[in-house]
């Protein structure tokens, strides 16, 4: 297992890259973010548990939320119907481009990491009404992070709705494809709240703990099958870090999943989860220090998946 001080010096030798990124604030809330946090959590599939740096401070998952919430569909829908609606395949385009959604071949939003698809995927999660939807969505992911305290940080949930107009319009879009069924404003609600639960490192290396064993709880409870958390493991290889995804396959190799709260849920399958914190981003929206210390870690250890 990697040793605490090692961890702590990845850390250190990456923390001038904060420098070299931007918080996001196009949602307010996230603008306050501290530029130079930069936090580290790994754990093992032994339970041994290695932070460093910032792993404790709050930030909100914002679209890591979006392979926790498909595999929710997943369960709730199953997979053909799933991908009947939102497609497999990366899109190259930013999160929240709205442009393949007519012009492109699918007719479907690419795929389910990006805002288009991930919000299709919301309108797919049962439930009475909008509330108890969400309400699904939050225990599944307490759930699986085995954090029952978590909740929604309500003044980034305001901003996000407030400001969401963008992801707005694609939703209509959706739904005048024929996309989403019910009220979109009920969907978007799901989606919006979702991205505002707040979270820690520590949080989501024990959500890749989760996905790295296989959808088994460490308490051994199978939550999701096997293949439903291999269908989240790949897309977040093949899409999880946007239109920087093939970079860092290469760079990086270990699937994972970021948000422009700062956050990257990380899994070596059958190994260790990881969760990394550092709100400062580079220009595709992914966390610029976090990338950098897992390009390291990854390096040292060989822990691409495809070595
Ligand atoms: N809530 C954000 C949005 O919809 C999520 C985007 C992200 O983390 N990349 O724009």
């Amino acid at each position: 297992m990697l040793m605490k001080s090692f961890l702590e010096g990845v850390i250190n030798r990456n923390k001038y890259m904060c420098e070299l990124g931007k918080v996001a604030d196009y949602i307010p809330g996230l603008s306050t973010a501290n530029k130079n946090h930069l936090g580290i959590c790994i754990i093992d599939t032994s339970g041994e548990i290695v932070i460093a740096g910032d792993a404790d401070v709050k930030f909100t998952l914002q679209s890591i939320s979006k392979p926790l919430t498909l595999m929710l569909a997943l369960l709730d829908q199953g997979e053909k119907y799933v991908f009947s609606k939102v497609g497999m395949e990366p899109s190259g385009d930013a999160f929240n481009s709205i442009r393949k959604l007519e012009t492109g071949r699918m007719r479907k939003p690419f795929n389910p990491m990006i805002n288009a698809g991930a919000i299709e995927v919301c309108s797919m999660i049962k439930g009475k009404s909008s509330a108890e939807k969400f309400e699904r969505v939050l225990n599944f992911i307490k759930l699986i992070s085995g954090n029952n305290n978590l909740k929604v940080n309500e003044d980034i949930y305001k901003g996000e709705k407030e400001t969401g107009n963008k992801n707005r319009s694609m939703a209509y879009f959706l739904k005048g494809e024929g996309l989403i069924s019910g009220d979109v404003e009920d969907v978007l609600d799901v989606y919006f709240k979702q991205c505002s639960i707040e979270v820690t490192a520590i949080d989501l290396a024990k959500i890749g703990l989760f996905l790295a064993r296989g959808g088994v709880l460490e308490n051994g409870d199978r939550v999701v099958s096997e293949h439903i958390a291999t269908i989240a493991k790949t897309l977040m290889m093949t899409c999880g870090m946007y239109d920087g995804s093939g970079e860092f396959a290469i760079k990086v190799g270990i699937p994972s999943k970021s948000g422009v709260g700062g956050g990257i849920l990380s899994v070596i399958p059958g190994k260790m989860g990881i969760g990394v914190f550092g709100p400062s981003l580079d220009l595709k929206g992914n966390s610029i220090g976090g990338i950098a210390v897992l390009e390291e870690i990854a390096e040292n250890f060989k822990f691409s998946i495809f070595n």
